[in-house]
């Protein structure tokens, strides 16, 4: 072994290199051959001695990829940290019995050895070139030596050579993200690791990125990271280690600090990039964003890197420069990202999602006019997930569009039942904005509704006032054509939205649903008193009705039907239910809830009291 590395560092130092990794380089397998023809000998490989076996590179003439240490020869050569030469091994009292000699693991009887050690330019060996021949080499002498320790010496080189090529970032020159990892992986096992700080720099938006490269080429992007890298350099402290760990981040240990010094530090950068930089005569100010963790936070290196990119991101939508990574906010993006993807499963079966129904109630007769679909998702192994937890998450994807049209089927199928039975209730489904929006919606609709039978007076759809505030005039046109085939309009959580109502004096809605926030509270809150009382003013005197939502006592039920408004629906009169419990509730239901009509019937009756207001 070489006298300057004990073998525990050699090991440590061989597998940070990961030679197992190594790319198939044929050169090796060149050299492996030449080397047999070089000297004569049957068998020749590249041959690294690792802690637990010696195994080859590459190799000519030799059958196994890999060998046990007590019958590996080069084993010996790299104890020995020099050039082992055996000519004949029956000769030879050290080497007599050695296995090798004896023909084990598929190899036979060898009777000459020479194994020249693989050095790195930090000294340390990691195996040997070696020849092997079932026959003695009495001749091999100081020429063939030479020879062989200097093509030993080539293919180190090689192997060096190969090793940097992968964990070297060929634009910039930096340590890339592998090398990061080996390096991460080796602090986390030292001593003082758990108060070290890691620091990610994204240097500029992947959309910023790829702009650049659309408007520029991509040419100047590269060059562009290459000079904002060279510029972060020179901002961190000059021996701290640079890696670039993806097109736009780049890391760097920042060492042992308190927070308020990393404060400190942060802010530093933060002003240094602040001030727009030049390239090409074009002043850039991309925003940088960077997230910090300590290496004890969380186990693994490539975990650390994944919370590193998970808080920089985070930190992006936030807007914020710099900041630690937390658990709890890494958490919550992952159960995001685990709900979406398990959203796409839920939507191609068709075991966990159903609709429960909420009867609403008309304040002047206590009739039930309808149900409001409510969505549900029981997922297999997260049980329950809320509407307002996966909807919101769905919106921001394509897979709202299909939830919507999913619930859709669901609420017009349930709409044919009811229908069919007599039930003269109406269904209204949620919709959200996003879904408004699309330029093919009110034809989809139309579709499916004349697909499976179901009447267009019996629903309604409900949304939200943010539709507005995409495509104003798309939105009503959709609306007006919905209106004509008889689909009625609710704009759901008035009061919450838009703080300019013009709106409604030209929206082709026919009812609001006052939103619950203001609701619960009535009986005790004077504010709320006057908010809803002039909403319900303001709607009635634009002709829409008005649907209290969020009724919780008999209390504010009482006080909505006293100032004229048209229907609520709440926990009071009953919770969302499944649709067999609906039908139950609908069953024993009699309008005895609202004060003052106790005697009018359950169920409304046809004709519908509401077409004079629609
Ligand atoms: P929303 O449209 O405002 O629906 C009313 C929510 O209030 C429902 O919550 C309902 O269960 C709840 N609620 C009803 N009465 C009361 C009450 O007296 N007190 C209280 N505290 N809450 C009451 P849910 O079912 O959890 O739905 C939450 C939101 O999720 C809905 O708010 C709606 O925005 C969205 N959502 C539900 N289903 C769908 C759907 O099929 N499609 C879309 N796009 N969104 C949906
Ligand atoms: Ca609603
Ligand atoms: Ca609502």
């Amino acid at each position: 072994m070489s006298d300057t590395v004990s073998e525990p560092m050699r090991l440590e130092a061989l597998r940070q290199m990961r030679l197992h990794e190594m790319r198939e380089d044929q050169t090796f397998a060149h050299f492996a051959q030449l080397a047999c023809d070089a000297f004569a000998v049957p068998m020749a490989g590249i041959s690294i001695v690792d802690g637990h076996h010696q195994w080859f590179l590459a190799r000519a003439g030799i059958a196994r990829r890999a060998a046990a240490l007590d019958s590996s020869l080069c084993t010996n050569a790299v104890r020995l940290g020099g050039l082992l030469v055996v000519p004949d091994l029956q000769a030879d009292p050290c080497y007599r019995a050695h296995p090798v000699g004896r023909g084990a693991d598929g190899m036979p009887g060898v009777r000459f050895y020479a194994g020249a050690p693989l050095r790195t330019r930090s000294g340390l060996v990691l195996g040997t070139l070696c020849l092997m021949d079932t026959v003695p080499h009495p001749a091999f002498g100081p020429h063939e030596r030479r020879l062989l320790e200097s093509m030993a010496r080539t293919v180190s080189v090689r192997i060096e050579a190969n090793r940097d090529t992968g964990l070297v970032d060929p634009m910039t020159l930096m340590p890339n993200r592998t090398r990061f990892l080996v390096d991460i992986d080796t602090l986390q096992r030292g001593p003082a690791a758990v108060a070290q700080v890691v620091v990610l720099v994204e240097l500029c938006s992947r959309e910023y990125l790829h702009d650049m490269a659309k408007a520029l080429g991509q040419d100047y992007a590269d060059q562009y990271l290459v000079r904002a890298a060279d510029r972060l350099r020179q901002a961190i402290t000059p021996q701290r280690v640079l890696y670039r760990v993806s097109t736009t981040a780049f890391a760097f240990v920042h060492g042992s600090d308190g927070d308020e010094a990393m404060d400190a530090a942060f802010q530093r950068l933060a002003d240094f990039f602040a001030v727009p930089f030049d390239f090409h005569g074009i002043p850039h100010t991309a925003r940088v964003a960077m997230g910090a963790i300590r290496l004890g936070q969380v186990a693994g290196a490539a975990e650390l890197l994944r919370a590193l990119v998970a808080v920089t991101d985070q930190l992006r939508l936030q807007g914020r420069a710099w900041g630690f990574y937390e658990r709890s906010g890494d958490e919550a993006q992952q159960r995001a990202f685990q709900l979406l993807a398990a959203l796409g499963g839920a939507l191609a079966g068709d075991d966990q999602l159903a609709l429960h129904y909420q009867p609403r109630l008309d304040l002047r007769t206590g009739a039930c006019v309808g149900f409001e679909a409510l969505l549900r998702w029981n997922h297999p192994l997260l049980g329950m997930v809320p509407p307002a937890e996966f909807i919101p998450l769905a919106e921001k994807t394509a897979l709202i569009s299909q939830v919507t049209r999913r619930v859709l089927q669901m609420a017009l199928a349930q709409s044919v039942r009811w229908n069919a039975r007599g039930h003269a209730v109406d269904i209204a489904v949620n919709v959200s904005a996003v879904d408004l929006d699309q330029p093919e919606f009110v034809d989809d609709l139309l579709r499916q509704m004349a697909r499976c039978g179901a009447d267009p007076r019996r629903i309604e759809i409900e949304c939200t006032e943010s539709a507005l505030s995409l495509h104003p005039e798309r939105f009503r046109a959709h609306l007006r054509r919905l209106r004509a085939h008889g689909v009625r309009l609710a704009i759901d959580d008035f009061g919450t939205g838009y703080s300019n109502l013009a709106y409604l004096k030209d929206i082709p809605a026919q009812l609001v649903k006052i939103d619950r926030s203001f609701v619960s509270a009535l009986a005790t809150d004077a504010r709320d008193r006057i908010i809803v009382t002039t909403l319900i003013r303001m709607a009635r005197e634009l002709g829409l009705r008005v649907v209290a939502e969020g009724v919780e006592t008999p209390e504010v039920l009482e006080l909505l039907t006293g100032w004229g408004c048209d229907e609520a629906q709440g926990y009071w009169i009953a919770r969302p239910m499944p649709v067999e419990a609906a039908e139950e509730w609908l069953r024993n239901h009699t309008g005895r809830l609202v004060a003052g009509a106790a005697e009018a019937p359950g169920l409304r009756s046809a004709p519908d009291v509401r077409t004079a207001t629609g």
